[in-house]
């Protein structure tokens, strides 16, 4: 089974919004599985500290390699075969692509940094791979961690509605998707586009091919260029 081991001082937080809704259904269903562990359990003293100042000076706190270590060797089997991530704005940037790289694997270990981040030598140490999802901070990676796992979750068999349903998203064909309608066929005034009531596939079929285009090329140029490319 698809399976996801997260490693977060927060782990109330998981699964979150993942316990709800198709994700939700999934998991209880069986067809994935999810461990929050909570790295304080490894932390030093009294109070379990498990950060401290930064080498060097300046603001915030680190989180210690010595602790995350200790966390992550007694949570996980020397051999396990899943992907070691840590959510970090200096990642890779999360795709579409990815998404379904890491759903078609045995499932993924996820790192949440806090604070000014997490001490490099662990990082290197036990092979963190760095994933973002975007140029801009969250003041933790557990909001990034849900929001990988989802991208994966939904990919996995079984988890969607329909099986189709994911094949013609957004990014999918390199594209933005085109826009939907549903009834009423009228609405403060606004018709839904002719094309989409005439019943002849292919022209509906054109009419959106053209709308996701137009719309690539006037939201996401960069993504636009791609697809020509391609
Ligand atoms: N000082 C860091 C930001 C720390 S934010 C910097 O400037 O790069 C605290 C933690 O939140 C990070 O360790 C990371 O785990 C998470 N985080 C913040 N923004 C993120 C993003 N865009 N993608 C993934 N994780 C993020």
């Amino acid at each position: 089974m698809w399976s996801a081991s997260v490693f977060t001082l927060y782990p109330e937080m998981f699964p979150g919004p993942l316990g709800r809704s198709m994700a939700g259904t999934a998991l209880e269903k069986g067809l994935w599985a999810l461990e929050a562990k909570n790295i304080r359990e490894h932390g030093l003293g009294r109070h379990r500290a498990v950060d401290d100042t930064p080498a060097g000076g300046g603001p915030g706190m680190v989180l210690r390699a010595d602790v995350l270590a200790a966390s992550l060797d007694a949570g996980l089997a020397p051999d396990d075969p899943r992907p070691r991530l840590l959510m970090s704005p200096r990642g890779t940037p999360l795709t579409q692509k990815m998404a379904r790289a890491f759903a078609g694997g045995p499932g993924l270990v996820i790192v949440c940094g806090r604070f000014e981040g997490v001490d490099e030598r662990v990082i290197e140490g036990r092979g963190l791979t760095e994933v973002s999802v975007g140029d801009y901070i969250l003041s933790g990676g557990e909001i990034a961690a849900l929001t990988l796992l989802d991208s994966c979750v939904r990919l996995l068999p079984g988890v969607m509605g329909k099986d189709e349903s994911g094949s013609e998203e957004s990014f999918e064909g390199g594209l933005l998707e085109y826009p939907h309608y549903t009834r009423p066929r009228e609405w403060e005034g606004r018709a839904i586009p002719e094309t989409l009531l005439s019943g002849d596939h292919a022209r509906i079929a054109r009419w959106r091919r053209e709308q996701a285009e137009k719309l690539t090329r006037e939201r996401r140029p960069d993504l636009a260029r791609k697809a020509d490319e391609a």
